[in-house]
């Protein structure tokens, strides 16, 4: 049998997480191990493992998770210092947890990406 989805069990509740929003799709709750003053992880409470697994029909889902960042963003008060949202698909990109997520970073000035 396959290993238990770490964020799917932080969305069921099986397993503790810091949630600050949910709704019928999304869910979104502190990173772990932040790497930067604000870290949160939006996640879609369907099992997606990346976004090589979106098809069509989760347009409206993808959406969703863009516009509950920004929200975040806004309640947390950096919408105007900046925040840099940053989704890691695959091997190559460090993804090491196989269900979907939007990291949302900021309270801090960030290095350029690639510098
Ligand atoms: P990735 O490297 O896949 O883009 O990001 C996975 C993120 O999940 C990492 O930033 C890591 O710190 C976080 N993480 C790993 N395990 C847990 C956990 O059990 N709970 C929470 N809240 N975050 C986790
Ligand atoms: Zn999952």
């Amino acid at each position: 049998m396959a290993a238990p989805c770490i964020f799917c069990e932080i969305i069921t509740g099986k397993l503790p997480g810091d949630i600050v929003f949910q709704n019928e799709t999304v869910t979104a709750f502190r990173d772990r191990y932040p790497r930067a003053p604000i870290h949160i992880l939006i996640v879609p409470n369907k099992h997606l493992e990346s976004i090589n697994s979106v098809t069509a029909a989760d347009k409206e889902l993808m959406g969703d998770l863009i516009l509950i960042a920004r929200k975040l963003a806004t309640d947390l008060g950096i919408s105007e210092t900046g925040y840099r949202l940053v989704v890691n698909t695959g091997p190559d990109s460090g993804q090491s947890v196989q269900h979907l997520h939007i990291h949302l970073l900021g309270g801090n000035k960030m290095p350029l990406m690639g510098g």
